[in-house]
C-alpha cells in the first residue's frame, strides 16, 4: 500500500508521531503533576537471610498512586522520568519517604539493618548528590549507614574512574553500596576490586531456572565464589520457591528477596513482617 500511496501514507506517519508526542508531553504532564502532588510511594521489599529466615533488611521500590489508574510500577514510569529529566527529584522524594520510614523500622526491630534505594544515573552522576543526600538525612535524623545505595553495572560501565570518584564519595561519607542487577552488565572484574561496594545482587534471570539450568547455577556459584575471594555479600534477587531457596543455601549466598518469601508491600504491611520476622 505504502509503494502506491507513498504521500498519503507519509502524512499518516506525521500524524502518528505527532499523536506520540503529544502522548509522551501529557505523560510528562503528569509525571510532573505527580512530583506537586507527591503520589509517589514507597513499597518495600525483605532482604533475608538465607541460613536464619529473618529479615536483615529491605529494599524501597517505588510506586505511582496515580488518581485515576491505580499503583503503577516503575517499568512503566522510571524510563520517562529520566529521558524529562526528572527522575532526580522523583529520588529525592523516594528518599525522604525511606528515611521516614526508617526511623519506625528500627523502633520496631532493633536487629533491623539498612534500606537500600535504587540510584539512576543521573543522581549517580550528579555532583550534588552528597548535599542533596545530607539535607534529607539530617532531617530525619537518619545516619548514612542507616542506607545502602544499588548502583547498576551499566551506570559504572561508560565511565569507570569517574563511577569510582562517585562511589568512593558515598562510601566516605558513611553509605553502604551494592551492585544491583549483576551478571546482566560486563563490569571488568579488574575494576570491581576497586569498587568501594559491600555486596553483589545477582540478577533475578539467573535465579530464574535454577536449579534445573545447571549453566546459571554454575554461574550463580561462580559469582559466590569470586564475590567471597573480594570480601563482598551475595545477595540474590527474584527468589521464587523452596527449590531456588535450597540451591543457594548450597552455594553458601547470603541474603535473598523474592516473592518466596514477600513481594514488596506497603510501610504498615512491611512492619507487620518485621514484627513476624522477630518472633523467631
Ligand atoms: P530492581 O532494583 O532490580 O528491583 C527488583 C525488581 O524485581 C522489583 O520490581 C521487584 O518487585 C521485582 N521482584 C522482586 N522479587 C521478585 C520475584 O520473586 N519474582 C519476580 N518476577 N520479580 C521480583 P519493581 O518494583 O517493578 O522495580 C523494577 C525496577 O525499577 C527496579 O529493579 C529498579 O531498577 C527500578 N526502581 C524501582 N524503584 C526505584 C527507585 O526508587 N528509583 C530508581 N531510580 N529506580 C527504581
Ligand atoms: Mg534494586
Ligand atoms: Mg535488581
Ligand atoms: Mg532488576
Amino acid at each position: 500500500r505504502a509503494k502506491h500511496n507513498g504521500k498519503n501514507n507519509y502524512q499518516f506517519y506525521d500524524a502518528h508521531m505527532n499523536v506520540h508526542t503529544i502522548e509522551r508531553l501529557a505523560f510528562e504532564a503528569q509525571l510532573r503533576r505527580a512530583l506537586d502532588n507527591r503520589e509517589f510511594l514507597v513499597y518495600y521489599q525483605p532482604k533475608v537471610c538465607v541460613t536464619t529466615g529473618k529479615i536483615l533488611g529491605a529494599e524501597a521500590l517505588v510506586r505511582w498512586n496515580h488518581p485515576e489508574n491505580g499503583i503503577i510500577l516503575p517499568a512503566q514510569f522510571i524510563t520517562l522520568a529520566e529521558e524529562a529529566g526528572l527522575v532526580g527529584r522523583m529520588g529525592m522524594q523516594v528518599l525522604d519517604m525511606v528515611c521516614r520510614d526508617i526511623v519506625h523500622f528500627k523502633s520496631m526491630n532493633s536487629e533491623f539493618g539498612r534500606v537500600a534505594i535504587n540510584l539512576s544515573g543521573a543522581q549517580f552522576n550528579d555532583d550534588f548528590l552528597l548535599d542533596e543526600l545530607q539535607k534529607v538525612i539530617d532531617f530525619w535524623q537518619v545516619q548514612p549507614r542507616d542506607i545502602e545505595f544499588e548502583i547498576t553495572e551499566s551506570m559504572v560501565m561508560n565511565n569507570h574512574e569517574r563511577a569510582i570518584q562517585h562511589m568512593d564519595g558515598l562510601n566516605a561519607a558513611g553509605y553502604t553500596l551494592s551492585i544491583d542487577d549483576f551478571g546482566t552488565g560486563y563490569s571488568s572484574l579488574a575494576y570491581l576490586k576497586r569498587f568501594p561496594v559491600n555486596s553483589l545482587k545477582i540478577d533475578r534471570s539467573f535465579i530464574q531456572d535454577m536449579p534445573g539450568d545447571s549453566n546459571d547455577t554454575a554461574i550463580v556459584l561462580a559469582i559466590v565464589a569470586m564475590a567471597k575471594t573480594l570480601g563482598l555479600k551475595v545477595v540474590a534477587e527474584g527468589v521464587e520457591n523452596a527449590t531456588q531457596l535450597e540451591t543457594l543455601v548450597s552455594c553458601q549466598c547470603d541474603e535473598y528477596q523474592g516473592f518466596y518469601f514477600s513481594k514488596a508491600v506497603p510501610a504498615d504491611a512491611f512492619v507487620a513482617l518485621l514484627e513476624r520476622s522477630a518472633l523467631h
